[in-house]
């Protein structure tokens, strides 16, 4: 297999087996829900990144996207993916999510790997309409993809029984508990560019209860009006 996709090199960076690392990598850093494991094995990060890029697609390093935005590194991708996942005692599984900061769609892609039916919003116009057409020709037909300001949520599809949000809030924005149905989850990274903290914020009934999943970095949630 190696060499046969169009993007690969000659050192098969973007093989399958190169993929099969990157998840061992997973497996070492916390990542145990087989089912991430096995979206993230099966999902071309590769096709995600522009050229320059590909080589380093199965690194475990955030990469560039472009507008001065990155793609996760992969451990943190599955961390937030597991978070999520994690059943509602109330509720159980999670069936639909809304994700705010589309980027590249490749949390998108995860998430649509393992959930009925993603709601993804994005605040940049050229990547939100990149990554819809990366998704569609990937074959992924269960996103919604919104172009608006994510911090708003996206009322008219909610509630949801999980919400992640991929750049950093300086605080939880209201919308986004509101949003969240009895027994629905928010996964978040909260607090200043050197010093954030992913958590996880549980709903029941009227009641949020939030956990510190682990220390991050991303880039900071754009406010206000795209
Ligand atoms: N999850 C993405 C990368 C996240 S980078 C991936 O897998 O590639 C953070 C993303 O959040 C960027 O694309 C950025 O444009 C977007 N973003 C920042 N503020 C936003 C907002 N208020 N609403 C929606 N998207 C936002």
């Amino acid at each position: 297999m190696v060499g046969s996709h169009p993007h690969s090199r000659g050192l098969g960076l973007a093989s399958p087996a190169s993929r099969a690392k990157m998840v061992e990598e997973l497996r070492r850093n916390g990542v145990s829900d087989e089912r991430v494991l096995a979206a993230m094995l099966k999902i071309p990060r590769h096709d995600f990144v522009e050229e320059a890029w590909k080589g380093e697609a199965y690194r475990n390093r955030p990469l560039p996207i472009g507008q001065a935005q990155t793609l996760s590194q992969p451990v943190v991708v599955g961390l937030m993916s597991q978070a999520l996942l994690v059943p509602s005692s109330e509720t159980g599984a999670r069936r639909r999510v809304l994700e705010i900061g589309t980027g590249s769609g490749y949390q998108t892609a995860v998430l649509a790997e393992l959930i009925e039916r993603v709601y993804s919003v994005e605040r940049l116009k050229g990547l939100s309409e990149s990554a819809r057409k990366r998704l569609a020709g990937l074959g992924y037909r269960n996103i919604h993809f919104g172009y608006a300001d994510g911090t708003l949520g996206w009322d008219a599809h909610g509630p949801y029984d999980g919400i992640i949000v991929t750049a950093a809030a300086a605080e939880v924005p209201r919308a986004l508990l509101e949003q969240l149905a009895p027994g629905g989850r928010l996964v978040i990274p909260v607090g200043p560019p050197n010093n954030q903290m992913l958590r996880a914020i549980d709903r029941s009934g009227a009641r949020y209860q939030a956990t510190d999943l682990a220390t991050v970095s991303f880039v900071p949630l754009l406010e206000g009006r795209a």
